[in-house]
């Protein structure tokens, strides 16, 4: 292919898929390829996985990974983009300490590899070229796993000390439910689906009626992924509506409460599961913010993210420029 030179990877790593996709300079994507992020092992299993991810999308854009003028990784935990290093990747196998994640992939791939943190490589992606581009202040909300974060101010992601934009962490409820990262009443202990999930099987163990989980081993799944949810939720499941609900009321809280903090014209809400809702569940967070906004005359604009699914592995592909 005569384009190799100007084309990049970008690597979406998610606790549930690994998506990687090939782009030329304008940024479209030439080819894509997703695969299960394994549920065992190590960080260098994890590697390995994301090289066939990225083997597969070059082979779909015709290229080979040593083509590619680089490769971008937006991954969870926390990233060390200098070292190229990934640390307490919690919703990653045996990833409890520190990872050198650009130096393993690039020697299985032959080519340059640059590390972001997921969620402000796919918030970077909507200001540049999704649903946040009209907008100098946005919030992104990143709806999957876990509830990530990114605020935008004067069109630029604010990194405070490194660690701004935790939205998921916002306290909607004291002394209320146990968060993955260890602390109570979180926006994610109701809204993660890793906590959603815990809780569906806790309640599913005691008697309440779900079809939850007859989907997902329909599905051959070992998880309820944001599809098995979307689902159930078609159908009616009782337990799916409400722990929905549930979320729904706690992201309309916990983005309320960062709106009247930081007063920004948009909301953008991105992630598994907010990007397999879409519009209509968007339109219900933003009813559940209404009466927590302080200036609830005029709500900020509140937009499903413009990139999709692939957005995360686009924004991942603007770090390797
Ligand atoms: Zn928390």
């Amino acid at each position: 292919m005569a384009r190799g030179s100007d084309v990049r990877g970008g690597i979406d790593l998610g606790g549930t898929k690994i998506e990687a996709i090939v782009v030329d300079d304008s940024n479209h994507v030439l080819g894509a390829s997703r695969q299960p992020t394994p549920t065992a092992g190590g960080p260098a299993d994890v590697a390995q996985a994301m090289a066939v991810a990225m083997t597969l999308a070059s082979s779909d854009a015709g290229v080979e990974t040593a083509q590619l003028k680089g490769v971008g990784v937006g991954s969870p935990g926390v990233v060390d983009k200098q070292a190229g290093t990934v640390s307490q990747a919690r919703n990653l196998p045996g990833w409890s300490g520190t990872f050198g994640l650009a130096a393993a992939l690039s020697q299985l791939l032959g080519t340059e590899v640059r590390i972001g943190n997921d969620v402000q490589v796919a918030v970077n992606a909507e200001v540049e070229l999704g649903a946040g581009r009209p907008y100098r202040s946005m919030l992104g909300v990143w709806w999957g796993t876990g509830v990530g974060g990114g605020v935008v101010i004067d069109g630029k992601l604010w990194l405070g000390r490194g660690a701004a934009g935790e939205i998921g962490h916002m306290v909607v409820k004291r002394g209320g439910a146990l968060c993955g990262c260890g602390r109570r009443g979180c926006v994610e202990a109701y809204a993660g689906r890793a906590s959603m999930e815990s809780r569906a099987r806790a309640q599913h163990k005691q008697g309440a009626k779900t079809d939850l989980f007859k989907i997902m081993e329909r599905r051959g799944r070992t998880k309820l992924t944001s599809s098995i949810w979307a689902h159930a939720l078609e159908r009616d499941d009782p337990l799916a509506t409400e722990l929905i609900h549930r979320a729904v009321e706690a992201l309309g809280a916990g983005i309320a409460s960062a709106v009247n903090l930081l007063d920004v014209e948009a909301v953008v809400i991105g992630g598994g599961l907010g990007v397999r809702f879409g519009q209509p569940m968007v339109d219900r967070i933003l009813a559940a913010m209404q009466p927590h906004l302080f200036r609830d005359d005029r709500p900020p604009a509140v937009h499903v993210a413009g990139l999709g699914d692939l957005g995360g592995a686009i924004g991942a592909a603007l770090e390797a420029r």
